[in-house]
């Protein structure tokens, strides 16, 4: 694992990388963006870079045993704290900054990850601030958010922000095709879906989301199809429960915006379900512009509703009956 593999997120890696040579790393840094475009690869390069006994050219070896570690997401001195529902619980925020308190175990530097930082809820923003107040020099303390509004002005004002890009829908075509092999409906429909963040991308493609998605509308557009069946959940884990609920909400999400795009876009409309152009013209004809906008802002309110485990049988079918109002 490289910063190479890190695609389109150049400037980003040129600002760490920069801050490495002139040794001006700072304590504290957030890296803000979209989901899936690279932040928490960059970030555990970054890690290796700092700790790494052979860099080369501004890349960490990726051999020796502290990059090895790192890879391996067991370097006793390379923390990653994520949220364990909701929130990141104070408990493992207070655990991770007693340990950034220890001297490093390998190396002198420690290194605190914090992945979706916007979940850090007041207390656990309180414990944080403590540490970020007090920066020890050896500790770099690296927050990851696709929801840089959502995280404390306390806590952003003493990070340094790191901005991450979504992929330019070219690039990120490319990429899929040169990787897979993909028609050009596919790869353009994966580029779209996932609003040019690559790892979301890949997660689609490796779900068959393209294979599957014209089923799922039909299913979940019919209103006396099951919701039971429709979602096929019934054992499932909380978890997996909330990601095919994400996912269904997200084809359908992808679906209405299509409308809009059929009834108000010029000549060039760039439909995420680019196969089925004719279906979408035929079919936004059924709807007013603003009942379209209803659709879309009910499967929003679910989308919320799901991110927050409400009971999803009432929420799915308070969605069903919004669109067949
Ligand atoms: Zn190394």
């Amino acid at each position: 694992m490289s910063f190479q593999e890190v695609i389109g997120q150049e400037a980003a890696i040129a600002q760490l990388k920069n801050a490495f040579i002139n040794k001006r790393t700072s304590h504290a840094y957030c890296f803000s963006g979209p989901q899936g475009v690279g932040k928490k690869k960059t970030a555990l390069n970054f890690a290796k870079l700092l700790m790494c006994a052979h860099v080369q050219n501004t890349e960490p070896c990726d051999i020796c045993s502290s990059c090895v570690k790192v890879n391996a997401l067991n370097h006793p001195d390379v923390l990653v704290v994520a949220p364990e529902g909701q929130f990141i619980k104070i408990d493992s925020i207070r655990e991770a900054c007693r340990r950034l308190n220890l001297k490093g175990f390998e190396s002198s530097k420690k290194i605190l990850i914090i992945s979706k930082a916007q979940s850090l809820n007041e207390e656990s923003s309180n414990a944080l601030l403590k540490t970020l107040e007090e920066p020890s020099a050896d500790t770099v303390i690296i927050l990851l958010t696709d929801a840089l509004k959502s995280i404390l002005p306390t806590i952003r004002s003493r990070c340094q922000r790191i901005v991450f890009q979504a992929l330019p829908e070219g690039v990120l075509k490319k990429m899929l095709e040169a990787q897979f092999k993909l028609s050009d409906e596919e790869a353009l429909y994966l580029v779209r879906i996932s609003m040019g963040r690559l790892g979301v991308a890949l997660k689609y493609h490796e779900a068959r989301l393209f294979e599957r998605k014209n089923k799922m509308l039909e299913d979940v557009l019919r209103p006396d199809y099951p919701l039971d069946k429709l979602l096929a959940i019934g054992s499932l884990e909380r978890s997996e429960k909330n990601l095919k609920i994400d996912e269904i909400l997200c084809v359908l999400s992808s679906w209405f915006r299509d409308l809009v795009l059929a009834k108000t876009a010029g000549p060039f409309k760039n439909f995420i379900n680019v196969d089925r152009k004719d279906d979408i013209i035929m079919a936004s004809r059924r709807y007013t512009l603003s009942e379209i906008e209803g659709c879309i802002s009910a499967i929003a309110d679910t989308a919320f509703e799901n991110e927050r485990n409400i009971n999803w049988r009432i929420s799915m079918a308070n969605l069903r009956m919004e669109l067949w109002k």
